[in-house]
């Protein structure tokens, strides 16, 4: 079998691309929906794929992973490696899950970070109103991630929040010391969740990127009484192209909450110092992000090793993406969590996809499907309506 083809659309705002073979099976992959620049880049590898066989993932892998980097910059070669998993189980007629060692459960826990409400405003009862409206939708969510501080308005609304400088421009702009008052207004609205959720479901809270070591200390103690899932990306993170794990390890090994980061990092290798000093104590790579599907399988079983958690990001990762994950995430050893829901990016995604449950996530899990590969295909005939001028030929 040979690739004879790579393709890339923007459908619906949610990058997809379509690896074509000799054989007429295609492979489908995806990248994070805010990415809709990716196109180019996805078709810089185009050159390099073509002949080679699609069911030897690792070695098509070699000629092009060198060449990717941290987010947005792996997410071309992350989504062509879920493509060719797509592929490889097609051709043997089994689930992906199978050429990953086999599932050893048979429906995933996700957590919601993605289902949202409108929130009107970063005081307490914004946020407890958001909690309790995210509590009761249908998905029944056992785990509920929040932004707030530096990941999010929070950093604006509030006077006084930070003696930093306030910045605009690309995700996270602004970071720098916090106030007593900023601390504060944090610690208010964590408390106003967890008056809502309870015991019940679990809050994680997304941070930053933007907090100093001891503000992270200070914030980390303030709610230790609270047992929150994780604190994440206080430091570093989204969209920052580098790791800083001794500065993690001084926050991880100063409180007893969870500290998470990762969804940003890309390759194993970059994992290693996070990992081996057990600079925090969950993790949370993107499958489209930091290399694909067997990466991530790979970093998840090397962390259970040093006692590190997993709990993969996924937010933007739509359909595709959810399918993906939960093949990968079907095979996981137990330090995983749960990962993060990603939702249609339009209202007729659903419709130009087959394989898809209905509901998709009942009690806050994701049945593992048995359909060959990831078990997600668009219909050409339902999604071509939807397609571009210029990728009009996207499914020839
Ligand atoms: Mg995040």
């Amino acid at each position: 079998m040979k690739i004879t083809d790579l393709k890339c659309t923007i459908l619906g705002g949610q990058p997809t691309i379509r690896i074509a073979t000799d054989d007429g099976i295609d492979g489908w992959g995806a990248a994070e929906r805010s990415k809709h620049y990716i196109k180019p880049h996805v078709l810089y590898y185009r050159d390099l794929l073509i002949g080679e066989d699609p069911r030897d993932v690792e070695r098509v892998m070699l000629r092009i992973r060198r060449q990717g980097g941290f987010k947005p910059w792996g997410s071309a070669v992350s989504a062509i490696e879920t493509a060719l998993w797509d592929i490889a189980g097609k051709a043997a007629g089994v689930p992906v899950y199978r050429l990953l060692g086999g599932k050893v459960r048979d429906r995933v826990r996700v957590y919601n970070g993605n289902v949202r409400f409108r929130m009107g405003g970063s005081e307490p009862d914004d946020y407890a109103r958001v909690m309790k409206q995210m509590k009761d939708s249908p998905e029944g969510f056992s785990i509920i991630k929040q932004g707030i501080a530096f990941h999010g308005p929070m950093v604006r609304e509030v006077d006084g929040f930070t003696y930093g400088e306030l910045r605009d421009g690309g995700p996270h702009p602004s970071r720098g010391p916090l106030t007593e008052r900023g601390l504060n207004h944090i610690v208010a609205c964590v408390e106003a969740m967890k008056a809502v959720l309870g015991d019940e479901v679990g809050l994680a809270l997304d941070c930053g990127p933007g907090f100093t070591v001891p503000d992270s200390i200070r914030l980390a103690r303030a709610v230790e009484h609270l047992n929150l899932m994780w604190l994440e990306d206080l430091i570093t993170g989204d969209y920052v192209p580098y790791v800083l794990a001794d500065l993690y390890r001084d926050v991880t090994t100063a409180t007893s909450t969870p500290i998470h980061t990762g969804e940003q990092i890309y390759l194993r290798q970059n994992f290693i110092d996070l990992i081996e000093k057990r600079a925090v104590s969950v993790i949370g790579p993107d499958p489209l992000d930091v290399g694909g599907i067997a990466e991530l399988k790979w970093i998840t079983e090397y962390a259970d090793l040093h006692g590190v958690l997993m709990a993969p990001h996924g937010t933007g990762d739509g359909l595709l993406g959810l399918a993906a994950l939960t093949q990968v995430c079907a095979t996981l050893p137990d330090n995983f969590i749960a990962f993060e829901y990603p939702t249609a990016s339009t209202e007729w995604w659903p419709d130009i996809v087959e394989g898809l449950p209905d509901p998709i996530v009942t009690d806050s899990f994701v049945t593992v499907p048995d359909r060959p590969g990831m078990g997600l295909n668009l219909i050409p005939d339902a999604a071509r309506p939807h397609l571009s001028d210029e990728d009009a030929d996207f499914f020839d």
